[in-house]
């Protein structure tokens, strides 16, 4: 019977993976128990569903170690696969995800990042060719009478044929590679290495992994297990394995509840997003049991969108087996789980805040986006739930801190939260309209994030306090009744003065005024209407949406700026000269701003001007 061909990307990926720098290759026997307990869940799951009389204590994994033949052999009587199973399964290498893979492969990298490959891509399986120089799988489908065995040595591809097994279930044998040059592989023949490695990866599988006549793992599940029995070292350790994540969680969270739902929950918030969780890709969940057997692997209904970074596992006594997955959506239990995880994740992640802003913030940089549109989503359903986990970097801490303590910080005759929004933290500390608000000792939180102003417009206050950009035109400080009204004088005299003003720089601005709140600095540039430069920004980095939607700019002047007495002058003694000082600066105001100069050859030239 001919070979077949891994498909060519595969192929690929298979001798990459065979040869890669991989010096963890002790997980290949955790990978082929995992999938040996899964196939068990799958045929539990659908055995307590339709009736077929299995129960929990019919399954069990064997391993077993002939040392002559150089062999190791893990069985299970779990669901099992039919011939085109084996080849849609094991003929394709990381069905999903695999484009990423390759790339990533290209670059060379650490034993961790290969942890996360071999999670991320399904690689499980084939970790096995790690060691074994040849791989042998017979399998035989729940409730078929035939058997296959699908025979592999590697990257030049692999055989299906028909063959004879008892009952149902998959044995993976192993041929183990001859030792070589710093590389041995014959400790693996060993029975007490083997058993040790279960006890080290496997010891929470909820089958009996048995060797000989002995049962090797505890097979409590660790959610099962109290602090005392279970260390956070140990959940940590557990999430890295079955997470695939390299990173320590930020936060561990144990739910044991015994209300109206009694269920056990085991819930991780990681430090770092995965590589697709931005993405279509990322599909999130926590895995969901029912009296110790795994129902849904993903459970999406369980999370609230916002914090759909969460991962972990649910077990509970009081959900029925018999309900389809379709059903579980609206199943009352589930959504009285969903709503109390949902509570006790934004506590947890609140204490975090406070005990430990350092870890916070690494959390914080990772999601804090999905915080925001988490506020966003749903017109602000969730907005009281995410407002308290918010942080935003502040003037006068320098640092980010959180709404409840600006404004607890807030001096006394302080009215509103200001913010002004920007693209660095070292340009917002710069700007001219900040000014009037620090001298004050008011702070200023500064907004970096493009989605921070829609955030603030939908949160519109917090604990009775409103938002206010310190662009806004009435800052709301302690107005002084003499300035304005000189300055409305000024204004006046000056009407002439602005209307050329507005039109040399030919509809680049809507109106060209004096600043109110200006203090060192000649100009600066505002909007009026309901549309920023950040908004404008934002919305012309959505492609089809380009140049739709406009902010109106204003020009500002500082009236008490040499500069303006300067340009007063020029406008009276020589309007080519007041036209060249009128475009310098809203050039300078665009600068200002962040923005970009729409002729930096104009811009240079008419600075060249000055000079000569
Ligand atoms: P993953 O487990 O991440 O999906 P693997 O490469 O480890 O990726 O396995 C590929 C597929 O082969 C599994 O999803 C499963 O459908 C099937 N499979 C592997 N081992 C077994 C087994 N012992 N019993 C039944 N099916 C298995």
């Amino acid at each position: 019977m001919a070979k077949k061909q891994f498909k060519a990307e595969s192929k690929r990926l298979l001798g990459l993976m065979i040869n890669s720098i991989y010096t963890h290759k002790e997980i290949f026997l955790r990978e082929l128990i995992s999938n040996s307990s899964d196939a068990i869940d799958k045929l539990l799951y659908q055995s307590l569903t339709e009736g077929a009389g299995l129960d929990r204590s019919d399954f069990k994994i064997t391993v077993s170690v002939d040392e002559k033949e150089r062999k190791i052999t893990v069985s299970d009587n779990g669901i099992g696969m039919t011939a085109e199973e084996l080849e849609n399964n094991l003929g394709v290498i990381a069905r999903s995800g695999s484009l990423q893979f390759k790339e990533g492969m290209d670059k060379e990298k650490t034993e961790s990042e290969d942890i996360d490959i071999i999670g991320q891509f399904g690689v499980g399986f084939y970790s096995a060719f790690m060691i074994a120089e040849r791989v042998e799988v017979i399998s035989r489908k729940y409730g078929s009478e035939e058997a296959s065995v699908w025979e592999s040595e590697g990257a030049d591809g692999y055989t299906i044929k028909p063959c004879q097994r008892d009952g149902h279930g998959t044995d993976v044998i192993l041929t183990v590679k001859p030792d070589s040059e710093g590389e041995n592989y014959s400790e693996f023949l060993s029975q007490w290495r083997l058993k040790s490695l279960i006890k080290k990866y496997s010891d929470y599988i909820r089958y009996p992994i048995i060797m000989g006549e002995e049962t090797v793992n505890s097979m409590v599940p660790i959610w099962q297990r109290g602090k005392g029995e279970a260390s956070d070292e140990d959940c940590i350790k557990f999430y890295k394995e079955k997470f695939y994540d390299m990173n320590d969680p930020v936060r561990v969270i144990r739910v044991n509840a015994e209300g109206a739902v009694r269920y056990r929950a085991l819930l991780f918030v990681p430090e770092k997003a995965p590589y697709n969780y931005y993405t279509r890709d990322y599909e999130a969940g926590l895995q969901l049991y029912a009296s110790g057997v795994l129902i849904m692997d993903k459970c999406a209904d369980l999370l609230p969108e916002c914090f759909r970074f969460v991962k972990g596992v649910v077990d509970s006594p009081d959900l029925s087996l018999n309900i389809s997955r379709e059903m579980l959506q609206h199943d009352r239990q589930l959504k009285t789980i969903a709503g109390n995880l949902e509570k006790r994740i934004k506590s947890e992640l609140k204490k975090l805040m406070t005990e430990d802003p350092e870890k916070y913030g690494k959390f914080y940089s990772s999601f804090g986006l999905q915080l925001k549109y988490g506020v966003l989503n749903g017109y602000g359903a969730k907005k009281e739930l995410l407002q308290d986990l918010l942080v935003f970097y502040s003037s006068r801490e320098q640092k980010p801190i959180s709404l409840s303590d600006y404004v607890a910080a807030m001096p006394e005759g302080q009215k509103y939260i200001y913010y002004a929004c920007g693209d660095s933290v070292a340009r917002l500390d710069k700007l001219p309209q900040s000014e009037p608000v620090k001298e004050k000792g008011y702070a200023v939180l500064y907004l970096t994030d493009e989605v921070d102003e829609f955030v603030m417009n939908m949160l519109g206050s917090f604990e009775e306090k409103e938002f206010k950009s310190v662009k806004a035109d009435d800052l709301g400080l302690d107005e002084d009744k003499d300035a304005e009204k000189r300055t409305e004088e000024i204004e006046k005299a000056n009407e002439k003065l602005f209307e050329f003003v507005k039109e040399t720089l030919g509809g680049a601005v809507a109106a060209v005024k004096l600043s109110r709140k200006l203090k060192s600095y000649p100009v600066c540039l505002g909007t009026q209407g309901e549309i920023t430069l950040e908004m404008e920004k934002y919305f012309s980095s959505i492609p089809g949406s380009e140049n739709k939607i406009k902010a109106e700019r204003v020009l500002e002047l500082n009236a008490s700026h040499p500069v303006f007495e300067a340009l007063v002058r020029a406008f009276a003694a020589d309007r080519e000269k007041a036209a060249k000082y009128a475009r310098l600066l809203y050039f300078q105001a665009l600068l200002y701003a962040g923005a970009e100069i729409p002729d930096p050859n104009e811009y240079a030239e008419l600075i060249s001007g000055l000079i000569v």
